[in-house]
């Protein structure tokens, strides 16, 4: 039988297996007083969330959680697609970024152009943001604010406004913490009318020090700084504040679009740079190119073999302290939409819609979009889902080449139907050592829409 995928068989699925009972045991001694990792005060609910968190991605591809039958009508040839964990930053499957893509390439984007904004702060502030999560999505905003005020002053105009999609990234390049706001923004303002006005300069000095007087003000009214820190860090040389928005997106870039979707929703590591786990769990971890490589213990027999030259080793259990301070809290958001792209305006659309699909729309760059500026894409099929998904063709039958057809979603609610399926195509596996949490209804936890969220409905 063909299996699409194994995650089981990933080296990070293999330390948290292997490590993460003993990473939560010693936590509080190891790494909360110390490097102070994770949340300062690892309450309860707290712990519980990234626990809850890392048992589900421990049963992510696990068939026992249910799958989609997928049969050849020509040959009859089967094989099971199992569901994925759906965990934020700690899963590193791609499919949540592929499908959170797709989303807002149907639902959200309008077809103009578009900008990757990056803005940052100086690392003495990075920290009030560990502390207290909240502030995160209020960073998202004021980053939206400081992106429309500047595009309105490049144009004059005192209305209108961009599409906005931002994220904030609390990890760097080594996993350390960080803050970055990453948006997706469109290339100009929208008017009430739905004309858009596309500009192509701001003024990013400006910009810059008004992204950095909004943010001194959130943390003054928040009250973790006072004047006199912002006094002294408004003479700071360099003020450690920085916007970038030189990534331009044309708006018929659809792969680009989806290659910047990925990295904006990415897993805090990748798979692909950890270049080597031995077995107690030590994983070498390349850097990427822009980060100042903080170098292993010095005499380091490895460094002068060359096998750890732009590589940071961890113990099984650094690295999992790493990776687990980006898991968010229950219910946070890390994906935000303001402007022409929130959820109220996009709603607001959707009424007048016959309206809008029937008028040509002006663009500001003097093309009209007479095809419907504002009409969504046609749904995918559930096959161009799926194929999207896997980047390849799941839906073609491995024998005979014929489309296959997904004839039924096995629940795990069906407990004894899943084991029965299972252990008659010898897919059966005992579960792995970690004990499930206690009374944790999946149904309840998980936002239904992602991944095979669309099976549920169906389901037999
Ligand atoms: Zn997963
Ligand atoms: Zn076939």
């Amino acid at each position: 039988m063909y299996l699409p995928r194994n995650p089981q068989a990933s080296p990070f699925f293999r330390l948290v297996r292997d490590h993460f009972d003993e990473f939560e045991r010693v936590y509080a001694e190891r790494f909360q007083p110390k490097q102070d990792y994770w949340r300062p005060t690892c309450t309860p609910t707290q712990s519980v969330g990234v626990s809850t968190a890392i048992d589900k991605f421990l049963k992510c591809g696990d068939l026992r959680e249910g799958f989609a039958r997928v049969r050849c009508p020509d040959c009859g040839k089967e094989f099971f697609v199992a569901f994925s964990c759906r965990q934020r930053c700690c899963c590193p499957d791609q499919k949540r970024a592929l499908l959170l893509g797709m989303r807002l390439a149907e639902e959200v984007f309008a077809p103009v152009s578009h900008r990757q904004w990056v803005l940052t702060m100086p690392k003495r502030l990075r920290i009030f943001f560990r502390y207290d999560r909240r502030l995160l999505g209020k960073l998202c905003r004021l980053a939206y604010e400081t992106i429309k005020d500047a595009l309105r002053q490049a144009c004059g105009a005192r209305e209108g406004e961009p599409g906005y999609v931002g994220a904030i990234q609390t990890f760097g390049d080594l996993m350390g913490w960080h803050s970055p706001v990453h948006a997706i923004v469109s290339e100009g303002l929208f008017r009430r009318d739905g004309f858009f006005i596309r500009i192509t300069r701001v003024d990013m000095e400006r910009c810059t020090e008004s992204w950095r007087e909004r943010v001194f003000d959130l943390l003054l009214r928040e009250e973790k700084i006072d004047e006199e820190v912002v006094r002294s860090m408004r003479g700071w040389p360099h003020s450690g504040f920085s916007i970038d928005n030189s990534v331009q997106i044309a708006s018929e870039d659809e792969e680009g679009m989806q290659r910047l979707v990925s990295y904006i929703s990415r897993c805090p590591f990748s798979l692909a740079r950890m270049i080597k786990v031995s077995e107690d769990g030590e994983v070498i971890y390349r850097a990427g190119k822009s980060e100042c490589v903080r170098y292993p213990r010095p005499g380091d027999e490895r460094l002068r073999e060359g096998v750890l030259r732009n590589s940071q080793v961890f113990d099984a259990l650094e690295f999992l302290a790493e990776v687990t301070q980006h898991i968010p809290d229950k219910g946070q958001h890390l994906i935000h939409y303001f402007g022409w792209y929130s959820n109220k305006e996009r709603g607001m659309r959707r009424k007048r819609e016959p309206v809008v699909s029937e008028a040509p729309v002006a663009m500001g760059d003097g093309k009209s979009a007479s095809d419907g500026a504002f009409i969504k894409k046609r749904k995918m099929s559930w096959a161009a889902l799926i194929r999207k998904v896997y980047e390849v063709d799941p839906l073609r039958c491995p024998e005979c080449g014929g489309e296959m057809k997904v004839i039924s979603f096995i629940d795990k609610c069906q407990v004894d139907v899943v084991e029965k399926i299972l252990r008659h195509c010898g897919l059966w596996k005992e579960a792995v050592s970690r004990p499930p949490p206690v009374a944790v209804s999946r149904v309840a936890e998980g936002e239904p829409g992602y991944d095979y969220g669309y099976f549920d409905r169906v389901c037999i």
